[in-house]
């Protein structure tokens, strides 16, 4: 199913609605398409749009509460752009910068992208113990990242640059 991001009027990233619910958004002129996909067009009786990606809403929604991110390995390799913490290499693996045997957790903050070498070499240790640096200190991403990180890889790469994750 494909996924259509919904950017409040101020532009910030709000939701993901099924292309379905983003069609109608736009038919009832509650929302106007800012990106589309290339080429491909909603057809039917009186119909024809350019098939959404990315819909804005005519109106200012306030959002009393937003979740927060919730971690993942995934989530952690697209927060870095995959690249090592350590070294800046290509990173597949995800590292616990306080290690989990010594209570460090599954957060955003404790996590960061590592290639497999400087995994296994910094093992069981904190930085400081391994000899190793931090390259930049984790963050947590907010609300707004992590919608876009929730997207699917391919969905991420079309989007337009100015809603790109943040590096
Ligand atoms: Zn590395």
């Amino acid at each position: 199913m494909r996924e259509t991001l919904v950017l409040n009027a101020s532009f910030e990233p709000l939701a993901t609605v099924t292309l379905r619910r983003a069609v109608v958004l736009v038919l009832q002129d509650k929302a106007v398409v800012e990106h589309a996909h290339p080429g491909l067009r909603v057809r039917a009786a009186d119909i024809d749009l350019p098939l959404p990606r990315v819909i804005r809403l005519c109106r200012y929604v306030r959002v009393p509460f937003r979740r927060r991110a919730p971690w993942s390995r995934r989530g952690v390799l697209v927060r870095d752009q995959h690249r090592c913490g350590y070294c800046g290499r290509r990173a597949t693996t995800v590292d616990h910068v306080v290690p989990r045997s010594r209570g460090g957790g599954d957060t955003w903050l404790n996590t960061v992208a590592s290639c497999a070498e400087d995994n296994h070499r910094k093992a069981d240790r904190t930085p400081e113990q391994a000899g190793m640096r931090l390259l930049k200190a984790p963050f947590e991403p907010t609300p707004s990242d992590a919608l876009l990180l929730a997207l699917g890889a391919a969905e991420r790469d079309a989007l337009p640059e100015w809603l790109a994750v943040p590096a």
